[in-house]
């Protein structure tokens, strides 16, 4: 049952003038667009513009009415489509993971699929498991619903890359998830990028993610693709309003000085509120029902600390109170300078601020000195 590889590395994808219908609506019209090997290009737009289609007419869920789709010039339509979807990595936002299924399990499918053995297919998993932060030993006989959401998307980038695919496609991956999660998933993936070397077309429609994990950026509109181009062609370049807009050159780019902490902080959560006199445990399962990955605990209006899920995984052999478990973190106020805020933060390396108004929480701030090199 072995799938045969189609390519050990992908030198570029094109699109010659790809056309897609639903009835008398393009959902993609005219594209042409080359995609590089090696790079990640990022696809925005508005809901409804064309991106997932074009994501997926690349492993034939989606076959165009005219054009065609190559990948080393080979022409997709003379491939066999499971072959082909076997050969790249696909990753969506609820990543749909077996439930009945252990994590391991799930991770290792395609591999069993594949005739691979045992011991190959546990290695993998572990290597794989090791690969997106999650402790091997800890996760691989859990099942789905005992993970956040968060592991759940790591769970799911670990399940794509199985076989190695030299192609990775990812539909939105982190488009469900609490805003500082999102920041840390991004800034992990930007590891992953870097280590793996592998093309990844990557959906978003956040032009902070893209602007932060994407090599090239090509915006689309309406079914059509308006510009592609790195990040800093888009914001200095852009042809028209809407790119403008998107890229939000006004307000993102303005002078470093003049950036508050409130321009760049995400909005605070009751949900991101834990009390100190709860246990280790009740807090991880909190957190999980949340859907959230970072907490800070509070004692009677008083800021304790933070608290990651990852500080929580050992509550049951610990049975500890997170009163004792909170680590200590910085905080702002709203109209602290950014640069201020940030420098602070790099300083005593830690990536979390909570912003506080009035003995308030009012806003997380989560450096990320990649998007502030832009800036
Ligand atoms: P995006 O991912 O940018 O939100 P899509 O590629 O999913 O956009 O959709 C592009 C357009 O095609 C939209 O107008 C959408 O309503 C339409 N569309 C997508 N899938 C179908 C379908 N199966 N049947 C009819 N229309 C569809
Ligand atoms: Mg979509």
């Amino acid at each position: 049952m072995q799938t045969e590889k189609l390519f050990d590395r992908i030198d570029s994808i094109r699109f010659n003038n790809v056309t897609k219908k639903y009835g008398s609506r393009f959902a993609v019209q005219d594209l042409d667009l080359e995609i590089k090997g090696g790079e990640l290009l990022i696809l925005i737009g508005p809901s409804g513009s064309g991106k997932t289609t074009t994501l997926r007419m690349i492993n034939r869920m989606i076959e165009q009415d005219s054009g065609n789709v190559a990948i080393n010039d080979l022409d997709t339509k003379d491939l066999d489509p499971v072959r082909l979807r076997r050969n790249m990595g696909y990753v969506i936002q609820n990543i749909g993971l077996f439930p009945h299924m252990t994590i391991g399990d799930n991770i290792g499918l395609v591999p069993k699929l594949e005739g691979w053995d045992k011991e190959k297919i546990e290695e993998r998993v572990r290597h794989l498991l090791d690969f997106v932060s999650l402790q091997p030993d800890m996760f691989i006989d859990r099942y789905p619903r005992q993970l956040s959401g968060g592991q759940q998307q790591r769970v799911g980038l670990a399940r794509a890359m199985a076989m190695d695919p030299p192609l990775l496609l990812m539909d939105e991956p982190f488009g469900a998830l609490d805003p500082i999660l999102r920041k840390q998933l991004q800034k992990e993936f930007l590891k992953v990028k870097k280590e793996i070397g592998k093309t990844i077309v990557f959906v978003t429609h956040d032009i902070e993610e893209a602007l932060v994990l994407g090599d090239r950026i090509a915006i689309m509109d309406q079914a059509k693709l308006v510009q592609v181009g790195t990040p800093e062609e888009l914001i200095f370049n852009p042809v028209n309003e809407m790119v403008a807009h998107i890229v939000d050159t006004d307000r993102k780019f303005k002078h470093m000085d003049t950036l508050k902490v409130k321009d760049l902080m995400s909005a605070f959560r009751e949900e991101y509120i834990l009390d100190a006199s709860m246990n280790a445990c009740a807090a991880a399962d909190e957190m999980t029902r949340n859907n959230i990955e970072n907490a800070f605990v509070f004692r009677e209006g008083e800021l304790l600390g933070q608290l990651s899920m990852m500080d929580l995984m050992k509550c049951k052999e610990e049975s500890r109170n997170i009163s004792e478990l909170a680590k200590p973190l910085k905080t702002f106020k709203p109209l602290d300078s950014v640069a201020f805020a940030l420098s602070e933060m790099k300083q005593s390396g830690e990536h979390l601020a909570l912003i506080m108004e009035s003995s308030k929480p009012v806003g997380v701030l989560v450096s990320d000195e990649v998007l502030l090199k832009l800036i």
